[in-house]
């Protein structure tokens, strides 16, 4: 059994996912999700923008393992906030992954109409069509702005968040409403800064560990739901495998003081938004 956590909804949540960012569906994500349920991980953190989520469906059904057993999470893309658009997007979501219901949709990027988006995620909530519901890459600033304006609570905020990016602000911020931060780029994409850091590498010499084990229970140990992803076997099980150890709480401090404050995206920064439109066009194929 992977450890669990309870959102503010009532639904738990598996505190360790597994990430199939830029992973491609030529297979390797069908391979990589397969490998991941085979190991045990129960969580996959796919999106529309990641074009792989038929490509999760089909690992997902071929796993012999049951629905109840798979915690999901897809991600609706800005094209789609207007309200109609997000529906149909919900409901192509579903059609891809092969399954009834989804256990976490979350708002993929805090621009456009974010209402709009939200009241269509509300809506497949109250139809039990999705369980929880959340957001994603909302700063302090965004989530002031748009939050309060909100029917339902998101369940978490998914962001980037590493040992050099800690989001100790956004974190208060969230804690008073019993807010999950679900960490993206959780090993800072494979930083080899942070991968060499030497505070990392002697806990991972102490603990006969390896460095990337270290910073995912460190998060794991903050209350931070981790999304590693690797396409590599050795890499997918050791992500996973976080809970035979435990850092002491000096140890943790000695992380927490690695805070650089510096995540690589900023989601205030004029112009993302129309970026992200640009790059990454969903509906490229329809
Ligand atoms: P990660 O922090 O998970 O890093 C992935 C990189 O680290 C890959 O290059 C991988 O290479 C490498 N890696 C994996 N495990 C190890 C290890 N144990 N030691 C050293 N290197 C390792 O970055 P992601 O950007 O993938 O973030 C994780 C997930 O978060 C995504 O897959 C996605 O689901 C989500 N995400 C969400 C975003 C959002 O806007 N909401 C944005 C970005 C990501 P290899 O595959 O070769 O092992």
């Amino acid at each position: 059994m992977t450890q669990t956590f309870t959102l503010n909804d009532g639904n738990t949540i598996p505190a360790v996912g597994f990430g199939v960012f830029r992973i491609p569906a030529d297979g390797s994500t069908y391979t990589a999700v397969k490998e991941a349920l085979a190991v045990g991980y129960r969580h996959i953190d796919t999106a529309q923008a990641y074009f792989n989520e038929k490509e999760v469906g089909q690992a997902i059904a071929d796993s012999g393992l049951t629905r109840e057993e798979i915690f999901v999470t897809t991600k609706l893309w800005l094209q789609d906030y207007a309200y109609d658009a997000a529906v149909n997007g919900l409901e192509v979501s579903l059609e891809k992954l092969g399954l009834d219901y989804i256990d976490l949709v979350l708002l993929h990027q805090p621009y456009g109409q974010v209402l709009d988006g939200w009241r269509a995620l509300e809506e497949f909530k109250v139809a039990g069509k999705v369980k929880s519901i959340g957001v994603s890459n909302m700063t302090s600033k965004l989530w002031k702005e748009y939050v309060p304006r909100f029917k339902t609570l998101p369940a978490v905020n998914q962001v980037e968040c590493h040992p050099y990016a800690q989001q100790k602000e956004l974190r208060e911020l969230l804690a008073n409403d019993h807010v999950l931060i679900e960490a993206w780029g959780p090993l800072g994409q494979g930083n080899q800064n942070l991968l060499n850091n030497p505070t990392i590498v002697r806990l991972a010499e102490k603990y006969g560990k390896d460095v990337g084990q270290i910073i995912l229970r460190f998060e794991n140990q903050e209350g931070i739901i981790v999304l590693p992803k690797s396409t590599k076997p050795a890499r997918i099980q050791s992500n996973l495998d976080i809970f035979s150890f435990k850092l002491t709480d000096e140890e943790i401090k000695e992380l927490r003081a690695l805070d650089k404050n510096q995540p690589t995206h900023n989601p205030d920064a004029t112009g993302v938004g129309d970026w992200l439109l640009k790059n990454f066009d969903i509906h490229a194929n329809d």
